[in-house]
């Protein structure tokens, strides 16, 4: 056995193979105790490069490290990906025919692989089972790990089973890593699959790239449309709506725009399904319109916006969600339509499910805390971080950092909107909807009004000062609050709650949030500046374009999404240096000895072929 050369330091692996200048965050602790066999608990956000915290001990150590993951879509990727990179890599999954699998089991046998990757199910079959015990085990990573958990979001039951692997193979280091931060599924995690002294690793959940904004839903599918337009007009995204149907439509009225939107949910024939998935992981500017059965593990780098068009039902969903943009670390967007529907449609769902009460407790809460933030007149980042145990300070990426919106205190206002609910089901002996109470309070002589006689209450026209889309956006901060309640089984009539006797008397103050309006032309320059934090120069842009053609070329030959030969960030730093030998080259963060080798003769012609920048003024 070579007593570890120094070519084999971890720095060294990052540079040769990867092509990076330097380690994220806990990535080298991570990998530095890992390869030292001691096992490990990995949290990191989405995006925060996970991956090299179990590929670079698998290089370190002797023998092959086996993966675990869920997902087939992704094991593919991964293994093309480290192809490109020239590892020794191979997965094993019902993708595979029978001589395939044979093949990748021989290699495994014989040490010729670095990295296998495996599916939970087969990795427990007892074929699977008599594979490891064949091969010399570097390490095992278990990726998505939070999937071990019964309570969480994601609960599988294989991962259950994975506990075998500390029974079988207690000798062989483990490596457990997710996204998901919740302190009772991180025990579960330790204490299923880790020994005792596992070592915890937890890094920032801040993505500082991610920009959130949440906009006051009117016409959401239009408000959609306008901010893919004028923001986002040929870049790559995910849309998250709550149905079906819903994925259906607004996938096709983007498409109507001229927009490749593509929709994705469950109730999709299978072979459609994994063909926009395909085109959505191999192309550069699809919108993939989903349901949130979409994108667990989704490793597509350059996702440059997430969009919601109803609120998620937790903050955890809502950050694993938008954490699927701007993984490259560059500029992108989180963006979220949200409305009073949104409160009454989330609190239905809790109200009308099936789970215990404990559960039914658990689920208001977290929507309550989700809520919070969709409300929230203060920076949205602070609030997302505090809920997973961070503190920090305003962050100015955000859409309450960038645009303060007015914050008043509305108690009175509230007093009247509260007693119309009041006085109106007092008189008339029921409850009535939204629509029609603004109509009392602004003094609106509707059908409605006169019919039931409400154009006599005391009421009657004392909030005529306010617009009806103000009354609308004091009516949802109240029911977020729980200060009144919409029967959403009863034609959607409001009611008074517990706590609304509170304002009423003057014992509890009401606060307004609301929206500054941008002033006009704004979204647009914001967005541009959003979208290029080193902006690429115009003279560079031509350049950028053909590499990112010779690229698609590229990846077609090879079968292999776009990002995996480069990612734009890579193709960005290429078109403004514009290397004129390999060395030069392969100094570009992203580009490795290996890549160097495959593509550098053809990317310095086509450097060469693009000639000098033209001047700028
Ligand atoms: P995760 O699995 O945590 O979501 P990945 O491992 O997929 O994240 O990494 C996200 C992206 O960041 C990948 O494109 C990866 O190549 C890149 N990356 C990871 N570590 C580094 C680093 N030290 N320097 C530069 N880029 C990195
Ligand atoms: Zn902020």
């Amino acid at each position: 056995m070579s007593d570890n050369p120094p070519t084999r330091s971890p720095q060294r692996l990052l540079q040769d193979i990867w092509g990076y200048p330097s380690f994220r965050g806990m990535q080298l602790p991570v990998i530095e105790h890992v390869a030292g066999g001691g096992d490990a608990l990995v949290l990191m956000p989405t995006g925060g490069g996970k991956s090299l915290c179990f590929q670079i001990p698998a290089l370190l150590r002797d023998g092959v490290a086996v993966v675990v993951s869920p997902l087939i879509a992704l094991m593919q990727d991964q293994v093309a990906a480290l192809h490109e990179l020239g590892l020794r890599a191979a997965f094993l999954n019902s993708s595979l025919d029978a001589a395939s699998a044979r093949r990748v089991q021989e290699q495994a046998r014989a040490g010729e692989l670095d990295l296998l990757y495996m599916a939970p199910e087969r990795l427990l079959a007892e074929s699977g089972q008599r594979l490891l015990g064949q091969c010399r085990l570097a390490l095992f990573a278990i990726d998505e790990a939070h999937c071990v958990s019964q309570w969480g979001h994601d609960f599988r039951p294989e991962y259950g089973q994975l506990e075998i692997l500390r029974e079988r193979w207690p000798e062989v280091p483990r490596v457990a890593l997710t996204a998901t931060a919740d302190i009772a599924t991180r025990g579960e995690i330790a204490q299923r699959l880790l020994r005792d002294d596992a070592r915890l690793f937890v890094s920032s959940f801040d993505r500082p790239n991610i920009r959130y904004r949440v906009v006051e839903k009117r016409d959401g599918r239009s408000q959609l449309l306008q901010f893919i337009r004028e923001e986002h007009p040929s870049d790559c995204g995910v849309v998250y709506a709550l149905s079906r149907n819903s994925v259906d439509e607004v996938a096709a009225m983007l498409a109507a725009h001229g927009i490749q939107a593509l929709p994705y949910h469950a109730g999709l024939d299978a072979r459609v399904r994994q063909l926009h998935l395909r085109r959505f992981l191999d192309e550069d500017s699809v919108v993939m319109v989903a349901t949130i059965a979409f994108g667990m593990g989704i490793d597509k780098p350059d996702v440059r916006f997430v969009a919601h068009l109803d609120m998620p039902r937790s903050i955890e969903g809502y950050f694993q969600e938008t954490g699927r943009a701007g993984r490259d670390g560059l500029p992108a967007q989180a963006w979220m339509a949200y409305g009073l529907a949104d409160v009454v449609q989330q609190r239905r769902l809790i109200e009308l499910g099936e789970a215990e009460d404990a559960y039914k407790r658990l689920s208001s809460a977290k929507l309550d805390a989700m809520l919070a933030l969709a409300e929230a007149a203060d920076c949205r980042r602070v609030r997302l971080l505090a809920y997973f145990g961070e503190a920090s300070t305003p962050c100015g990426n955000c859409d309450n950092c960038l645009q303060p919106p007015q914050w008043t205190d509305a108690t009175e206002q509230a007093q009247k909107l509260l007693s119309t609910v009041y006085r109106c089901r007092q008189t008339s002996g029921t409850s009535f909807a939204a629509a029609h109470v603004i109509d009392v309070l602004r003094g609106k002589h509707s059908d409605k009004v006169r019919r039931y006689g409400h154009d006599a209450l005391s009421t009657f026209g004392i909030g005529a000062d306010w617009s009806e889309q103000d009354w609308r956006v004091l009516l949802r901060q109240l029911v977020a609050q729980h200060l009144l309640e919409v029967d959403s089984q009863h034609y959607n009539v409001l009611r008074l709650t517990a706590t609304s006797r509170e304002v009423l008397r003057g014992t509890r103050r009401v606060g307004l949030r609301r929206q500054s309006r941008a002033p006009a032309g704004r979204g647009r320059r914001a967005a541009q500046a959003g979208t290029q934090a080193a902006p690429l120069a115009a003279s560079d842009a031509p350049l950028f374009d053909a590499l990112r053609g010779w690229r698609g070329d590229i990846a077609r030959e090879h079968g292999v999404p776009a990002y995996v030969v480069f990612p734009d960030a890579t193709l960005r730093a290429i078109a403004a240096a514009r290397p004129r030998d390999l060395q030069q080259l392969r100094a570009i963060s992203g580009v490795g000895d290996k890549k160097r080798d495959s593509y550098g003769e053809s990317l310095l012609r086509l450097i060469a072929e693009a000639g000098e920048p033209a001047a700028e003024p």
